[in-house]
């Protein structure tokens, strides 16, 4: 008796884990290092596409309380992340390479996980199966869902570019986190006076982009939490400065005042030798991004270890066709894991996995899956993906939105999110000793 599990990312990884945590046997497919998504470069499993950074770490943040009801639910993936952070002042940032090698070693160790590194083309029709090919899924197979699901939506994403460090100029750039939270190891800062920032927003707004290819719709829509700097920038000239470029928090030591708009490095690999732009994601010619991002004080001879990219992003119309334990409805033997489902982020990803697996092994073993209540983040986000609205399906990341509310309201917002989790974690542990999941 196995379970399948098509895709190594970030949530195929999870649910393979959970699964042979139970002792069932696992078959894993991955088309890496035979053909690579466009976003995809690495062959080792669990890789981080985009931004190095997991997002924040208190417990008291939606982002913070996802990841620790995942660390509660033995993810495998909050294991390694713990074992290869870089600074990032209040959030979990991770070296993206060990991080992928970490996951790797560990599922490729696993006596019960059996690794097969092919493409998968048709969606198979025996036993129970785990499809967690992520946003990027190959076209073969994603026809396939399509032809299954009535049709997926699709929309973009875009990525960052990442520099080395001795390129930079430190003698513009200063070293400190926002308001000195987190250390000064964690961000490099590279500030800009007025003038500075309208010359480089003049010539941002005004660059050449890239064409995108891989498009299947005629108008494709551009998902906020990833939206590129240029198309950001083009909502006015103060956008970004309220918003990426923002200089709250930070002080130049150079001049001693606040900056104009400050652009934030943040370190992608332990030793500090690869730094990303925050949020510069883009999709400009690679070309223009050397011009236009070399405005920057600091960047004037950066080099560009990856250049920022823009992608098709594919997800399901999951209210439609998914259950709240992310199998299909009309194929209850058939799991959904991951971006796929209209979860967004890596550890909403993540966390997507970690219930597929957990539901594969019940339903295999004539058991009722397993709902967590929508006090739980993870709850929240497969009732979201279940029930959300069929006309206007949207990815969604964890926010405390998505959690009811509190009986009585507490006002205070720091307050009430910490209530919001403490009742999470109270409710998850009873859950977990219930259902055995300890
Ligand atoms: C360009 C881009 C940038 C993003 N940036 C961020 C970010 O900065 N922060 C964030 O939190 N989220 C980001 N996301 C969203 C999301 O969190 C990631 O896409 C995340 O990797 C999704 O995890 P997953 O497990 O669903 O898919 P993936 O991690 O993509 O894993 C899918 C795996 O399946 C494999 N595969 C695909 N098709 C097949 C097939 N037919 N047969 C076998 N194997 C197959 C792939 O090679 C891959 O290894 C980004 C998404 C995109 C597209």
């Amino acid at each position: 008796m196995s379970i399948r599990v098509i895709g190594a990312g970030l949530a195929g990884c999870e649910a393979a884990w959970q699964i042979a945590r139970t002792g069932i046997e696992v078959e894993l497919y991955e088309m890496k290092p035979s053909r690579y998504s466009p976003a995809h470069h690495n062959p080792d499993f669990a890789e981080l596409i985009c931004s190095n950074s997991l997002k924040a770490e208190r417990v008291e943040s939606a982002a913070g309380l996802l990841k620790e009801e995942m660390r509660r639910l033995h993810s495998l993936l909050m294991q390694c992340a713990d074992g290869c952070r870089v600074p990032a002042g209040g959030a979990l940032a991770v070296d993206r390479d060990r991080f992928s090698q970490a996951v790797t070693q560990k599922i490729s160790a696993h006596p019960l996980i059996h690794i097969h590194r092919e493409e998968i083309t048709e969606i198979p029709q025996d036993g129970i199966t785990v499809i967690a090919t992520g946003p990027l899924t190959a076209d073969a197979l994603a026809a396939e869902i399509a032809a299954l699901c009535g049709g997926s939506l699709s929309f973009f994403d875009a990525a960052a570019p990442i520099v080395s460090a001795e390129s930079l100029n430190r003698d513009r750039i200063f070293a400190a986190s926002r308001y000195d939270k987190g250390g000064d190891d964690a961000y490099l800062n590279c500030p800009m006076d007025k003038e500075e920032y309208e010359r480089f927003y003049a010539a941002l707004v005004s660059a050449e982009r890239a064409p995108v290819h891989d498009f299947d719709v005629a108008d494709p829509k551009v998902y906020e939490g990833c939206m590129p700097v240029e198309v950001m920038a083009q909502r006015g000239a103060d956008t970004l400065r309220f918003g990426p470029l923002k200089p709250v928090g930070l002080r130049d030591p150079h001049t001693g005042h606040r900056p104009w708009a400050v652009v934030q490095l943040r370190r992608e690999d332990s030793q500090g030798t690869l730094y990303n732009l925050v949020g510069f994601q883009t999709n400009l010619k690679f070309g223009e991004q050397k011009r236009v991002f070399g405005m920057i004080p600091g960047l004037e001879n950066a080099e560009y270890f990856r250049y920022g990219v823009m992608h098709r992003n594919t997800f399901l119309n999951s209210p439609r066709v998914l259950s709240t334990d992310y199998s299909l409805r009309e194929r209850p033997s058939l799991f959904f894991a991951g971006q796929i489902t209209g979860v967004e982020g890596y550890m909403e990803s993540a966390s997507s996995g970690i219930m597929a697996g957990i539901n594969a092994v019940r339903r295999l073993n004539g058991q009722d899956t397993l709902i967590l209540p929508d006090t739980t983040m993870i709850g929240a986000l497969s009732r979201y993906v279940a029930y959300g609205s069929e006309a206007d399906f949207q990815p969604m990341g964890a926010n405390f939105g998505v959690i009811p509310p509190l009986e009585p309201h507490i006002r205070d917002k720091r307050e009430r999110y910490a209530a919001f989790s403490a009742r999470s974690l109270q409710e998850l542990e009873k859950i977990m000793a219930e259902n055995q999941l300890e």
